[in-house]
């Protein structure tokens, strides 16, 4: 078992997703929260590792550095293909970060050429002429352009990426990509020739990114969101397989924890208080108030936790999340609740929890720092873009794991993930 391709993720869940892609595609993945310490273990039981930085919105020499780390790591591993995977619609500023870390990984892997294209069809996304389309309107028309950290104003990928490189960018467009594969490298050394460092390449559905994925093989980088991913594994000769999802079988209690406050989130509270399930409730205000709320939460906990799934939650609807806000600041209030909830998490594995969903991208970040997981080994989808996984805990047990951000997952998911698991392994 070797690595073959080494993936440089900008954010966490868009790591978790282009994992879920891989998986799906027949590659057996690890995803590593930020750069290891050490070197890699070798062998890496593994065939593609993501690791997930936060270099998103970060000042750019921060972004290229933390790359840079990954990627030497990632080489240290066998990788034979390095993917910088970014957002989907492209999130990034006028001075970056993708253009500076695109390059800055060209250099290091000594490479004159790139691809370019966060088309990924399945989620709505679509790249034709080099312009960027979210669902049925241009990147610049979506709800991106009011970003509050990365706003997408300009539509016209050739020029967001050539405003922030140094080397010319170009386009490989539909007519070619439609032309198959061969049609699509020949292009790559007319681009090549003339000088293009990178080109954006469009693609308005999955065979279109089949077909890059063929083409781009060999490149020693490739950038895109998390659907080039589904072109990439044939490449190796890796085929759809559940064995590529297989994970330990499963142990112990069962827990959710929620500290997402999005409106599917909420759905799926109720859906779980419907059920006339065990639920504890915390309060942002009786936390600052300076009572032990996350005490209170693992005694009505340790009580229940041998009848099924207990779920802990923060999630409430936007009228009350702003009344708390009002109180406490919006900061303040996330990071008090963000602090209890990962203080739960520790306290549900001391109880025995070993299988834990964790809902809100920000609570997820804070209970997985809280429980010191360094990596996770990609299982089964339980909803598009969301996986099981498996992590180590610092004692050695086996935590299964699954970490939903936002508006992911169906009305149900706190507990048909539970039977998924039940199902898929064992
Ligand atoms: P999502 O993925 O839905 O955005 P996150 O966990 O990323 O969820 O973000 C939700 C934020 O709201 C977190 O910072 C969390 O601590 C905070 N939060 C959760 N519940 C409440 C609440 N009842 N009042 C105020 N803030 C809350």
């Amino acid at each position: 078992m070797a690595v073959r391709l080494g993936c440089i993720a900008d954010d966490f869940t868009g790591a978790t997703d282009l994992a879920n892609n891989l998986v799906r595609a027949g590659m057996r993945v690890i995803q590593l929260i930020d750069v290891p310490q050490g070197g890699a273990e070798q062998p890496l039981d593994a065939d593609a590792v993501v690791i997930a930085l936060k270099s998103r919105t970060t000042p750019a020499s921060d972004a290229v550095a933390a790359s840079l780390r990954a990627l030497e790591w990632l080489r240290a591993a066998g990788a034979e293909q390095i993917y910088f995977k970014y957002c989907s619609t492209f999130d990034s500023t006028r001075a970056g970060n993708i253009g500076p870390v695109t390059e800055a990984l060209m250099d290091a892997l000594g490479t004159d050429f790139t691809v370019a294209t966060p088309a990924f069809p399945d989620n709505g996304r679509t790249v034709f002429k080099g312009h960027l389309f979210v669902g049925d309107v241009l990147l610049s028309e979506s709800g991106m352009r009011h970003h509050p950290l990365t706003p997408m104003t300009d539509s016209n990928l050739v020029s967001v990426l050539g405003a922030q490189t140094k080397r010319p960018v170009g386009l490989i467009d539909h007519s070619v990509v439609a032309a198959g594969a061969d049609e699509i490298a020949r292009r790559v050394e007319t681009l090549r020739a003339q000088g293009v460092g990178a080109a954006i390449v469009d693609a308005v559905s999955n065979d279109d990114l089949v077909r890059l994925g063929a083409a781009v093989k060999g490149l020693p980088l490739v950038t895109a969101g998390s659907g080039l991913a589904i072109g990439l594994p044939a490449n190796w000769g890796f085929e759809p397989s559940p064995a590529a999802a297989e994970l330990p079988a499963p142990g112990g209690h069962q827990a959710v924890i929620s500290g997402s406050v999005s409106s599917a989130t909420n759905g799926q509270v109720r859906e779980f208080l419907r059920g006339g399930r065990p639920a504890f409730r915390v309060d942002p205000l009786r936390v600052a108030a300076g009572e032990d709320v996350a005490g209170q939460a693992l005694a009505f906990a340790a009580a229940q936790l041998a009848e099924g799934p207990v779920l802990v939650y923060s999630t409430e609807a936007p009228d009350a999340v702003k009344d708390v806000q009002g109180h406490l600041g919006v900061a303040e209030a996330g990071e008090l609740v963000e602090q209890t909830l990962a203080r739960v998490a520790r306290g549900l594995v001391e109880l025995g929890v070993r299988q834990l969903v964790v809902a809100g991208g920000e609570t997820s970040g804070a209970v997985v720092q809280a429980l010191g997981v360094t990596g996770l080994r990609i299982g089964p989808q339980i909803d598009p873009g969301v996986p099981w996984c498996a992590a180590a805990l610092p004692g050695g047990d086996t935590l299964h794991i699954t970490l939903k951000s936002g508006n992911f997952g169906g009305p149900g998911f706190f507990t048909t993930s539970f039977d998924r698991l039940d199902g898929e392994t064992a």
